[in-house]
């Protein structure tokens, strides 16, 4: 361990070393700072469905797992050291780290602060490599991260940090879109899965004037989602409350994890209409074109958010009061909230408190 103190930073972290295996500890070397690196002493760690995912290499044909993997992209913590050119942070300040690290920076994407897009690939902030592609990453379910200050997000405000974690990756992923497509006052808008990118979406659609309905599979839900601001809640398994919704809607975001039917939903569209999905179940679906056509009708994906945006919904969070509702946990739990999120048992992120590893 004294190389790794001069060579780099000892890190603690958990990793799982194959598909379907538990977490193990796991300590690894970050790199030392750079002159543009800050050091973050992490605090907490959301559990993102993807973690799940990859954990268990779920997308083996877009984003195959690598081990040792250790997920966690909602990152937040204290900085810990400065580089010589850091400008942005001083020790002491609170950083958020997302879904990303670093990119190319020359290619259009990135110089129009859509760095999740990079056309040479960004660096994910675990299971990838940074940009010499050959470094691993390794994510936030760990003790410290070390990041270019221009991939690392101010947080402002101290209050809460455990419900300031999820929004480096659920509050982002939801609010992009939210925000693309300009929903506010008057807009009826639909939020499929009240999970952690779920309940996230309605709390910004809610702060951004929406009207807003939550479509969920579990009647044990409705009570939540009425409190995170919701104003009409419907089980979608029922024929009988989804028909009468037909054409109705201006959007919907579609958080869903597993595989389910998407024509179900694009059905609520009303004319010119727009559906955004954001979750990735693991196999692909079937629509019929008709289900687009018939109303002028939009499916669109998205990708988290860009460095410019995940700053402005973080301050937009910050200024609307909005964070994530969680359950934080100690690392010896994580198998168990894995297994509660698959069973869409989760109130609504589960975080991690790497403080005492
Ligand atoms: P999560 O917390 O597990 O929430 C997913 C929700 O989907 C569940 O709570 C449940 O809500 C619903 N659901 C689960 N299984 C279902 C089924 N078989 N049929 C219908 N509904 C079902 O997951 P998350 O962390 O929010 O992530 C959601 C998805 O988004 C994942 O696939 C994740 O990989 C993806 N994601 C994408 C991006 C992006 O940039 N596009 C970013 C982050 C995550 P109800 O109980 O209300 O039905
Ligand atoms: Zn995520
Ligand atoms: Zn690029």
């Amino acid at each position: 361990m004294i190389a790794a103190e001069t060579e780099g930073t000892a890190t603690k972290g958990f990793a799982v070393h194959e598909a379907g295996t538990n977490f193990q500890p796991f300590d690894f070397v970050r790199r030392k700072p750079r002159p543009n690196d800050i050091a973050v002493d992490i605090q907490y760690s959301g559990i993102c469905h993807s973690d799940i995912h990859q954990a268990k290499n779920e997308w083996p044909d877009i984003m195959p797992a690598t081990y040792p993997l250790v997920p966690g992209h909602e990152i937040v913590g204290r900085v810990a050291k400065v580089g010589d050119a850091v400008t942005k942070f001083k020790v002491g300040d609170i950083a958020g780290i997302g879904c990303i690290v670093d990119s190319c920076r020359e290619c259009q994407p990135c110089q129009s602060g859509v760095e999740q897009y990079c056309i040479k690939g960004a660096a994910f902030t675990y299971n990838g490599t940074e940009m010499d592609r050959v470094t691993p990453t390794y994510g936030g379910y760990s003790d410290k991260y070390v990041v270019d200050e221009n991939f690392a997000m101010k947080v402002n405000g101290e209050g809460d940090l455990a419900g300031v974690a999820p929004l480096l990756c659920a509050g982002i992923t939801t609010y992009s879109p939210l925000n693309r497509f300009k929903v506010g006052p008057g807009q009826k808008v639909g939020v499929v899965g009240l999970g952690g990118l779920g309940h996230m979406g309605v709390k910004l659609a809610v702060a951004m004037g929406a009207d807003v309905t939550v479509f969920s599979t579990s009647p044990s839900k409705e009570g939540d989602a009425r409190k995170l601001g919701a104003h009409n809640f419907v089980l979608s398994k029922s024929a009988e409350a989804m028909e009468p919704l037909r054409n109705t809607f201006n959007f919907i975001l579609d958080t869903v994890s597993a595989p389910h039917d998407l024509m179900q939903f694009l059905g609520l569209l009303g004319l010119n209409g727009v559906m955004v999905v954001v979750g990735v179940p693991p196999e692909p679906t079937m629509f019929h074109q008709g289900s687009l056509i018939m109303g002028n009708r939009s499916l669109v994906g998205s990708l988290i958010g860009g460095m410019p945006e995940t700053q402005e919904m973080l301050d937009f969070c910050m200024k609307n009061n909005v964070r994530s509702d969680v359950e934080v946990i100690t690392p010896d739990r994580i198998p168990e909230a894995y297994d509660r999120t698959i069973k869409s048992d989760v109130r609504y992120r589960f975080v991690i408190d790497m403080q005492n590893v």
